[in-house]
């Protein structure tokens, strides 16, 4: 029996990519989660018939469905049921629309299979759900990995912009909008996921420094899309950059608790809160699905280790001369300069901060972050902050 659960699993996966996923412009126009005995059923209203591609992960146990790029239609939020804790969805990459399920306890997929339209029903994909022993969900993890790997092309990384030189002498600088995609990011009071405010308050950041004159800027991503913590940093490097800010808005179960806060690298954190921060930042890969199994770690030889280093020292120091400034233009957290081990600001030799500009679960903070006019003031904090930083950096004669 359990073995024609895995056999079912495999052929679903390899028939998925018999399939092709070639389609576009397919619109998912509802979804439902329902409970049938011991299976739970997750059903995909679509507008054309679709073959997703279905996998399994552990720790925690998830189950990945990857589509091409769909039109999600929904607005409103649907509770899970049955097994499914929780879910998320969102572009994976570019062509890859991804929704990750949560479970509640180790999971197969029992069935999976589309329903064509008929009276009164779009095209349906639907997959349903049985609990399994902990030795066998780490079997069907294994086959369904196997069958991946032996179907996947390695994934073409984006065509890196053209590295700069600059014979114009502006400062380089990386702007991270934080999460993305199938990662959202904290959820706010006024409903709007992190992952949207980051995008226009970074946009916003990049139009203030710019119309300087004195600055070049990269945005991480522009659009509503998963990017790896490495690609982001990554980035810095290609480009060349002199300073490298990720974009964030926190949340917490305090409604009291405002303000911003400027945060850099350190293994260890500087207090509890700190460390609170780095879980919630760097899990950004599970909660997009991503198959930990097979990312090579390659920021962990000496050598980079060492320049980190340095680049530490230069990340703190630019974040105490940023601090100040910001602290004129904008509502920052009594203690403004945190420590936390960020996987974001890993990079080895470009000074590198994390901006919480605030907290969504507070009133006035969230009113702040979703508004036009307080977006234009972080940015302007952040323009003055940036100015006073690289003065002192010639000043120096850097
Ligand atoms: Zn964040």
């Amino acid at each position: 029996m359990r073995n024609n659960t895995l056999l079912f699993g495999l052929w679903i996966l390899l028939s998925s990519f018999a399939a092709g996923l070639a389609a576009q412009d397919i619109k998912v126009a509802d979804i439902r989660f329902g409970e049938n005995g011991e299976a739970t059923r997750f059903v995909l209203d679509v507008s054309a018939p679709v073959k997703p591609n279905i996998f399994l992960l552990a720790n925690p146990s998830r189950v990945v469905i990857d589509m091409p790029e769909v039109q999600w239609q929904l607005g409103r939020s649907i509770e899970p049921k049955g097994i499914i804790a929780g879910f998320r969805h969102g572009l994976f990459s570019s062509g890859t629309y991804r929704i990750v399920l949560d479970l509640k306890n180790p999971a197969v997929v029992s069935k999976a299979f589309p329903l064509p339209a008929s009276e009164g029903y779009s095209d349906r994909y639907v997959i349903d759900l049985k609990s399994t022993g902990s030795a066998a969900f780490t079997k069907a993890v294994k086959v369904s990995r196997a069958a991946r790997l032996k179907v996947i092309k390695p994934s073409v990384p984006v065509a890196p912009p053209k590295i700069v030189r600059r014979t114009d002498n502006k400062r380089i600088i990386v702007i991270d909008a934080g999460h993305g995609g199938v990662d959202p990011g904290t959820l706010g009071r006024f409903g709007a996921n992190e992952k949207i405010l980051t995008l226009k308050i970074s946009r916003e950041i990049k139009r203030e420094l710019e119309k300087t004159g004195r600055y070049k800027v990269y945005l991480t991503r522009n659009k509503d899309i998963y990017v790896p913590h490495r690609s982001r940093f990554a980035l810095a490097k290609r480009v060349g950059a002199d300073l490298f800010v990720s974009v964030h808005v926190d949340a917490i179960k305090n409604s009291k608790v405002r303000g911003g806060t400027v945060y850099t690298l350190n293994e260890r954190a500087s207090d509890k809160e700190a460390a609170r921060l780095a879980r919630k930042e760097n899990k950004s890969d599970v909660l997009a699905g991503v198959d930990l199994a097979y990312t090579n770690d390659e920021v962990s030889s000496i050598l980079i280790d060492l320049a980190q280093r340095e680049t530490m020292n230069a990340s703190a120091q630019s974040a105490e001369i940023l601090l100040p400034e910001m602290r004129k233009q904008v509502r920052m957290h009594k203690k403004g300069h945190r420590f936390a081990n960020l996987l974001v600001l890993k990079s080895p030799d470009v000074p590198s901060i994390l901006l919480e500009t605030g907290y969504q679960t507070n009133k006035a903070d969230a009113r702040m972050l979703n508004s036009r006019k307080g977006q234009r003031s972080i940015s302007k904090a952040l323009r003055i902050a940036a100015d006073k930083y690289f003065e002192t950096l010639v000043v120096q004669g850097r």
